[in-house]
């Protein structure tokens, strides 16, 4: 019998989680309270979450979606700098990524549907549950997903 996973919440862990499990050999559904990932400003990736995205092969989706973040200035309400960095771009990790905040759960979702993983948006989880041979998600709607 196949492997069947259920993950509540198709973030960047659920997202990642799937991906990895799609290789394992497990069916998967992410089951995703939103319809998309939206809002938000940026999101910054540093190298070492580049490192562990390119520990599953996901870096470059991540690296053609975002663009490198050189400098960076932040403001405290006086107007004052509270913080400054300047990246160097011949540093052996690389610099910084930047990508719009959406971004990072959209790209990884991707790559996980590409591999197979089913994905239900608009789909919020209520209740979880489990037996010793089974696991189930109750969703707002009155679905069940379930697990095996
Ligand atoms: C203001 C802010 C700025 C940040 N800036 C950075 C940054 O610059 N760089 C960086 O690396 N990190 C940053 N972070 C942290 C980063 O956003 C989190 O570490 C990351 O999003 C965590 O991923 P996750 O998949 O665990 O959770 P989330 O991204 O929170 O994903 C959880 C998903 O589960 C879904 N969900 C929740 N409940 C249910 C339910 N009941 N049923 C179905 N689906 C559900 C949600 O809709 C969501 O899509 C920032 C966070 C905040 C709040």
């Amino acid at each position: 019998m196949t492997e069947r996973a259920v993950i509540v919440g198709g973030g960047i862990a659920g997202s990642v989680a799937a991906l990895e499990l799609r290789r394992a050999g497990v069916a998967v559904t992410v089951v995703e309270a939103r319809s998309a990932a939206s809002g938000g400003a940026v999101v910054r990736i540093n190298p070492n979450g580049l490192d562990a995205l390119r520990a599953i092969g996901a870096h470059q989706a991540v690296i053609a979606a975002s663009f490198p973040l050189l400098r960076f200035e932040w403001y405290v309400p006086t107007g004052r700098i509270g913080y400054r960095m300047t990246a160097d771009p011949s540093a052996l990790r690389g610099t910084p990524r930047v990508m719009a905040w959406a971004d990072p759960a959209r790209v990884l979702q991707g790559e996980a549907a590409r591999a197979g993983a089913v994905f239900r948006y608009d789909a919020r989880v209520i209740e979880t549950n489990e037996s010793a041979d089974r696991a189930w998600a109750l969703l707002a709607d009155g679905d069940t997903v379930e697990g095996v």
